[in-house]
């Protein structure tokens, strides 16, 4: 029986080269994995344990689709990063079991609103506004572990409007992707279907209307956006 007051909102997904759609649950991210871009946020690239956000599942923009420049800022931002999506879930996931736990991977961009996650830390505030917008995550194509393998090196770049802005290696990640698996899978119970973005390399800036995102990942994949 449909006893729902208002309409259910509709399933989030995103294509799966081959074929396919990978419904998303939800969309968790890493903070300064990088140490490069810890270093360039102020951040010191110790190893300290990694943290962790979010952003409704809804925040996601497939298919090579506009991002609106949002609202309420003057300074949104690039961050080109690997983004991992969780087949199996789990809680106090091993490290070496991390990827059992793997679907595939793909590009991703955590767009951010730097004035408002600046703000956010100096007034010891939530970072949500700053991160959780609307078409704040654009992804690319997911590409199943069963093709690619789990990369852990390969070039990450980004270039808008055609000029190199990012341009890292897997290999520095502070964090590896089983890591971070293993630490998220501690606060949270992971399930089939969630999304973890895991940081971006140095270079971040900022974005205007009009520019034109083309990121690419070695042996990864692209994710590709038009700022609107
Ligand atoms: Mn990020």
């Amino acid at each position: 029986m449909n006893d729902f007051v208002l309409p259910p909102p509709p399933i989030v997904a995103a294509p799966v080269a081959g074929g396919g759609r990978f419904p998303i649950r939800r969309i968790f991210c890493v903070g300064q994995n990088y140490a490069a871009h810890s270093r360039e946020m102020g951040g010191d690239p110790a190893r300290e344990p990694p943290f962790f956000f979010s952003k409704p599942a809804d925040t996601l923009v497939t298919g090579g689709a506009d991002a609106p420049y949002p609202s309420a800022t003057q300074n949104l931002h690039h961050e080109i990063e690997l983004v991992v999506a969780i087949a199996a879930g789990g809680v106090n996931i091993a490290a070496s079991d991390a990827e059992k736990h793997v679907f595939g991977y793909a590009a991703g961009l955590d767009l951010t609103r730097r004035d408002l996650q600046a703000q956010a830390r100096e007034n010891r505030r939530p970072w949500d506004m700053s991160k959780a917008f609307d078409f704040s995550a654009p992804l690319g194509l997911i590409h199943p572990a069963v093709k690619i393998g789990h990369p852990k090196a390969g070039r990450i770049a980004l270039k808008v409007n055609g000029d190199l802005r990012q341009n890292g290696d897997l290999s520095d990640l502070i964090w590896s992707v089983t890591e971070v698996i293993a630490a998220l899978s501690r606060y949270v119970a992971l399930a089939p279907g969630d999304l973890i973005f895991t940081g971006t390399p140095a270079g971040v800036g900022p974005l205007a209307r009009g520019d034109v995102l083309e990121g690419e990942i070695e042996r990864v994949g692209t994710v590709t956006t038009k700022i609107v």
